[in-house]
């Protein structure tokens, strides 16, 4: 009877493990990407082909994260590296070169046209940026300006962290071109669909209140792409902390221009947003999803899910 047992269970398995199953994990592309929101875009273009390991995970911070020894191994097992870029992960050059990592970087922000922000613009803090290529910009002066890393808050440049992202996996395993490029296509489809529906739910707000503050300056993107204005007392990176006159300001700016909420971000500090909300009346209109996925049991699991969760609470909180 045990016996019998035990060599049902041995077929169901070996029922599991049969040629449905595919790739098994020694076969797939061993990827990893620096954050939640990339990871999620790499897993949806390599499908089954492509083993994904995300170094910055669901609620992490990326502007300033500390790479361990365990990730630097991790980078060193894999075949293709995927980021950002656009100066987002300062942390990336020291982990690259510190690891060994001899397989192929891809920085998916290839192409994207750069949004920057003079300092009257955004509200940044004397703090030094640092950039992809030589030279750092440091706000203070009046021509100096800051990279906004966040681009892929406007889903147009999805399309162009698509492309580089199936172009470096062809590179790396060409024998799944055509999967890729397949997986690409549906991506790049459900894409197009979701940025129908996040300009339809805009377009049905009042123009007037078309406004909210967030944390840390991680919409500038979204707000040029779908028309919002967001109002940030951090600056683009969470490095940096608001001074008493940044908020003082943005409180005095709340009150003048009738601002109607206040969000909150998963990857950073609630205490001054609501602070702000205390002081000013502005409600807060619910946590949006900036710089990280929310972990799978959470609201914004997928990259797609971020959109349709952000503008969920921008609309619910906006609409009169
Ligand atoms: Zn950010």
């Amino acid at each position: 009877m045990k016996i019998r047992v035990l060599a049902f269970l041995g077929a169901a398995f070996l029922l599991l493990l049969g040629p449905a199953g595919g790739a098994s994990a020694a076969d797939k592309v061993k990827a990893v990407a620096s954050f939640s929101i990339l990871g999620d875009m790499v897993r949806a273009v390599g499908g089954d082909r492509v083993e994904v390991v995300t170094l910055v995970g669901p609620d992490g911070d990326a502007h300033v994260f500390s790479p361990t020894p365990a990730d630097a191994k991790t980078l060193a097992a894999a075949q293709i590296f995927f980021v950002n870029g656009l100066g987002f992960e300062g942390w990336m050059e020291r982990l690259e070169k510190s690891s060994g990592f001899k397989g192929k970087a891809v920085v998916a922000s290839t192409g994207v046209k750069p949004l920057t922000m003079k300092e009257e613009e955004g509200h940044h803090h004397g703090e030094e940026v640092e950039h992809d290529h030589d030279e750092h910009a440091t706000v203070g002066h009046d021509e100096d300006k800051v990279t906004d890393p966040h681009a892929w808050q406007d889903l147009a440049n999805a399309r162009i962290y698509v492309a580089n992202i199936r172009d470096g996996l062809i590179a790396a395993d060409p024998a799944g071109k055509a999967i890729y490029e397949a997986n690409a296509d549906k991506y790049l489809e459900a894409i197009g669909q979701e940025e129908k529906a996040v300009k339809a739910a805009i377009a049905t707000l009042p123009p007037e209140r078309r406004k909210i503050i967030t944390s840390h300056d991680a919409f500038g993107y979204f707000a040029a792409a779908y028309g919002l204005e967001i109002i940030a007392p951090e600056g683009v990176s969470t490095e940096s902390e608001a001074s008493a006159q940044d908020v003082a300001k943005i409180i005095r700016q709340i009150k003048e221009e009738n601002i109607p909420a206040v969000f909150l971000e998963n990857v950073t500090d609630h205490r001054l947003l609501d602070q702000i909300a205390r002081e000013t009346g502005a409600k807060i209109g619910g946590t949006l999803y900036s710089d990280a996925l929310s972990r799978p049991d959470g609201p914004a699991p997928s990259y797609l899910d971020m959109f349709r969760h952000n503008v969920g609470a921008l609309t619910s909180a906006l609409s009169s």
